[in-house]
């Protein structure tokens, strides 16, 4: 993308022109949440104000309205995700409630004392604790795939952990901290050659690199709609029809149900069987505006510019003494964790926070993969598309200011 071309993408976005301590803002932490188009945000407030009634159980004009757009929006992230069946995306609040979701109903379903579930060491909490839970309750074991100095994954022990208890496979296919994108076709080409299906925690992929589950041929595929520019609270599920029929609902409620007696209750089919209760029929819709920015703007031309942010930034950081980063993995998306010295991550994102520049520190939700790695965390710097070479300079400037400071 060429500079006016991002010139006129930031206009989109009303925030990066905020000022912080009377700096200009340089927003780089876009993995923990991305900022918001103006089109998602009056995409909300036309939903508020005039398209809001409860969806599929209306008969009137409002209620109709309201539904088409929520399933309009269904079909969007099925085409976004190359889904084989809309009825195959199911709307939950974000990347965390779906992995529950699976962990629940497909530990009910298929899990039991002695089985064994893989995860890597490389996984947001939000990918360990709920299997970890399900292995509580069932007596179960979490196997962890191990990983190489730059932060790739080891397939060999991967291969030697599946076994004939291994009931199915958790893996980031970007991770959050070291930015490494993760061979997800090669884990669920081996994972299924032992039968055992696999979920792909998406979050920090779809928002950079085009994603086809059926290519992937991924079992389960989840996203959290805020960071790919849509709205906090919604996200969304993908999973393979023929597992969704085969395991129960997550919770009981309104809209799930096909029946109900107090003697028994049967189940709606797919989607709805996965959505009980009112859903967020307008964190769907704004969902799917964001979706289409993104694909007007093109995953392509978006993950060609980002790359060359993370190489500019990578060779920039590395000019300054005592520069340590955190994950230089081969196939890498644009997020860099690094340390300098013996300087805590905590006191240099301080200090760039009263030069508006926002950083996360810290384990970033990881804190297995840091104790592993024994350090007290990070700072880490995440790009998307509206970042400039510019903003890089910026913060690079200001940070070799910050290391004299506090070295
Ligand atoms: N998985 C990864 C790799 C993440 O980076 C995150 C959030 O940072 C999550 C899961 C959890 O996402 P959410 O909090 O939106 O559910």
């Amino acid at each position: 993308m060429d500079k006016l071309e991002i010139q006129h993408i930031r206009t989109d976005f009303p925030i990066l022109e905020e000022k912080v301590y009377n700096k200009d803002l340089i927003y780089f932490d876009n993995g923990a949440t991305t900022q918001k188009p103006r089109c998602v945000v009056e995409k909300i407030e036309e939903g508020y104000y005039h398209l809001n009634a409860n969806i599929h159980r209306g008969v009137h004009y409002l209620s109709q309205k309201a539904t088409e757009a929520h399933e309009a929006a269904r079909t969007t992230v099925a085409d976004f995700l190359h889904a084989g069946k809309r009825e195959e995306i199911i709307f939950t609040r974000g990347t965390t409630e779906a992995i529950n979701l699976v962990a629940t109903s497909f530990g009910e379903a298929f899990c039991h004392e002695g089985d064994e579930v893989i995860v890597s060491v490389m996984e947001h909490h939000s990918n360990i604790v709920p299997w970890q839970m399900l292995c509580e309750r069932k007596g179960m074991k979490l196997r962890v795939i191990p990983m190489n100095e730059w932060g790739e994954l080891d397939l060999d022990v991967f291969k030697s952990l599946l076994n004939e208890h291994t009931k199915i496979v958790s893996i980031a296919h970007v991770s959050n901290v070291l930015g490494t994108i993760n061979p997800v076709s090669e884990i669920i080409r081996i994972a299924h050659a032992k039968n055992v299906p696999v979920l792909v925690d998406g979050a920090q992929a779809v928002p950079h690199i085009p994603v086809n589950v059926v290519e992937l041929d991924a079992d389960f595929y989840v996203f959290s709609g805020h960071k790919i520019y849509g709205p906090t609270g919604i996200g969304a599920l993908y999973g393979k029809s023929d597992w969704l029929n085969a395991i129960p609902p997550y919770q009981g409620g309104g809209e799930m149900i096909a029946t109900v007696t107090f003697e028994k209750t049967t189940y709606n089919e797919l989607p709805f069987k996965f959505e009980a209760g009112t859903p967020d029929y307008i964190g769907s819709t704004a969902l799917a505006e964001a979706l289409r920015y993104v694909q007007n703007i093109g995953l392509d031309k978006i993950a060609a510019h980002e790359h060359e942010l993370l190489i500019y930034c990578t060779e920039k950081l590395l000019e300054i003494d005592g520069m340590r980063i955190i994950g230089t993995a081969k196939e890498k998306s644009s997020v860099i964790s690094f340390l300098v010295g013996n300087i805590h991550p905590y006191d240099l994102g301080m200090l760039l926070d009263k030069l508006g520049i926002a950083v996360r520190t810290g384990h970033h939700c990881a804190q297995p993969l840091i104790d592993s790695l024994e350090i007290p965390g990070t700072v880490r710097a995440s790009f998307a598309f509206y970042n400039t070479k510019e903003e890089i300079d910026t913060f690079v400037t200001a940070l070799k200011r910050v290391v004299t400071m506090l070295s």
